[in-house]
């Protein structure tokens, strides 16, 4: 395949490349590159020859984290049609709005979602029973594909759009991000650059080559597919040629079986499921590097990876910016742990009043802005809703921070700053300052309505042992002034409430901890 990387359908068809390798694991299910090269050529011939589905058309996938996403996924690129990821944890009425809004002509489901979606759409059923009225198995369709198929011919353009993907709606009605192949193939490059910055920092400033003896790296996936996250691994594993071993949800002892016995070279997740590995795991000592993004990371976590030995790495962005946007690895992360790093190639940043809209300088805290080849273009159906939060090309992200030196720190979201007597107290710094303290198992800070301040902090905790509260009040108050120590320690048994990428739901976290009184 002589072609310049320019869309994920050059990516797909590049991964050929990898041959009778392994590729995908999933409890007993195993595939190889050659394997999903076949599939992916005879399921892109199906969806344009069998459904008729022509250029832009929409594709549906409404499942968990089973392998078969893979080769759905690239099948609908390779295809030249638009992938469009549900998420996996919605329920019937947000799964039929997915599809309403998203025009979607086909869609490929898990049985659970399948019995949800109605048949307005024709179903492929993955993992699921027989062919009927409407629905087609997996199997079946899969069947049918000969042994020497090659994928359709199809002219795709960098600027067509290859997703659109929900941001989970934790600020209201979910908006469908539009990324075209030329976001896709600049995140797929800017994943490979701050891992490979990364092991050359590393490795005294040498990229290291692997060698012919090295073996096949290989990736845990726990973020979820249908999230920009999961996206970006599943591209950049593909492209590398590594394994990708996927599992139906978080579960330690699984992992760490996986980690062993695929000799897995690195885990990429939230940073609350990259903590349970770290710390409660033998397993991670075996692994070279841990990637993390979706949600704010504790510079704690970091500390400690890199303790062990492992390389932590991190990538800070939206579904908007096609993930990472600003990346950190390596010593560097090491040094900078509270950093999210330094903007990726040909990305361009901006530090904004969000009351004034005036340019803010080094140092100052404002909303963050992005421009560059990883922003999408708007979103789906909503004119107004794109307008809101695009400025010639500027995406808005609704996240405060600031820049130094050329680092990147965010500070928390415009939306939870607790404004307290007209202070501003910026939740990321007090979470990781109890982070920190030894008793601390997870930790929300939140905003809560006090008559004369306005706001008042209050830290909700899990604990892994026993801690007073006024000794956690006492810890923070050793880091951070008077204003930010949180008023309020709730202690709580429960986890706390999070979206399917990790982020603490602090709204509904504030009505539960108001409506307790
Ligand atoms: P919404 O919650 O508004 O519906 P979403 O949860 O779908 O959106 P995502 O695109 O999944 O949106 O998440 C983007 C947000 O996640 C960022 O705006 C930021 O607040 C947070 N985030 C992601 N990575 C990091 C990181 N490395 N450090 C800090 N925050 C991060």
């Amino acid at each position: 395949y002589a072609k310049p990387l320019q869309t994920l359908r050059d990516a797909a068809l590049l991964s050929a490349f990898h041959g009778d390798k392994d590729f995908l694991v999933y409890e007993d299910y195993r595939c190889t590159f050659s394997e999903h090269q076949r599939l992916v050529a005879g399921l892109a011939r199906a969806l344009r020859e069998e459904y008729g589905l022509t250029g832009g058309d929409r594709v549906a996938i409404a499942m968990r984290n089973f392998p078969e996403w893979a080769p759905i996924f690239w099948a609908v690129q390779v295809a030249g049609l638009v992938a469009v990821p549900l998420n996996a944890w919605w329920s019937e009425d947000e799964l039929r709005y997915g599809m309403r809004d998203s025009g979607a002509k086909l869609v490929f489901a898990d049985p659970e979602r399948a019995a949800l979606l109605g048949r307005e759409v024709p179903v492929v059923e993955v993992r699921g029973g027989e062919s009927g009225p409407g629905v087609r198995a997996w199997s079946d369709l899969v069947a049918s594909i000969p042994a020497d198929v090659h994928p359709p011919e199809v002219t795709i353009d960098p600027d067509d759009d290859a997703t659109i993907l929900y941001t989970s709606g934790t600020t209201g009605r979910p908006k469908g991000a539009v990324g075209t192949h030329r976001n896709h193939v600049t995140n797929l490059l800017n994943t490979v650059v701050n891992r490979k910055v990364g092991m050359a920092l590393e490795n005294g400033g040498v990229f290291p080559e692997p060698g012919p003896d090295d073996p096949q790296p290989g990736a845990l996936l726990t973020f979820p597919m249908f999230h920009i996250a999961g996206i970006t691994m599943l591209c950049f594993t593909t492209l590398a040629g590594a394994k990708l071993a996927t599992m139906y949800r978080w579960d330690r002892e699984q992992a760490e079986e996986l980690i062993r016995d695929h000799q897995l070279s690195s885990a990429a997740g939230v940073p609350t499921v990259m903590r349970d590995l770290v710390e409660n795991s033998e397993a991670v000592h075996g692994l070279d590097g841990v990637t993390m993004g979706g949600a704010p990371i504790p510079p704690d976590l970091v500390q400690r990876i890199g303790g062990l030995g492992s390389s932590a790495s991190s990538g800070y962005g939206l579904t908007e910016t096609t993930s990472t946007v600003v990346g950190n690895s390596g010593e560097d992360y090491q040094e900078h742990s509270d950093s999210v790093g330094r903007l990726m190639p040909g990305a361009e940043i901006r530090t904004v009043d969000p009351a004034t809209g005036d340019d803010l300088g080094d140092g100052e805290i404002g909303e963050l802005w992005f421009r560059g080849p990883n922003v999408v273009r708007g979103y789906w159906n909503m004119p107004e809703a794109t307008a809101d939060a695009f400025t010639d090309g500027w995406f808005h992200t609704g996240d405060l921070g600031y820049t130094r030196d050329g680092w990147v720190y965010v500070v928390d979201r415009l939306k939870d700053v607790v404004i307290r007597g007209g202070e501003n107290v910026y939740c990321a710094e007090v979470e990781a300052a109890l982070h920190e303290h030894p008793a601390i198992a997870d930790v929300a800070v939140i905003g809560l309505p006090h008559r004369t301040l306005g706001e008042e902090v209050c830290a909700v905790v899990n604990l892994k042992t026993n801690a007073d509260v006024e000794e956690l009040r006492a810890h923070v108050r050793k880091r951070l002034a008077g204003f930010k120590v949180p008023a309020h320690v709730v202690v709580r048994e429960d986890p706390l409430p999070r979206t399917a990428t990790g982020k603490v739901l602090k709204r509904r976290l504030r009505e539960q901890i108001v409506q307790q009184g």
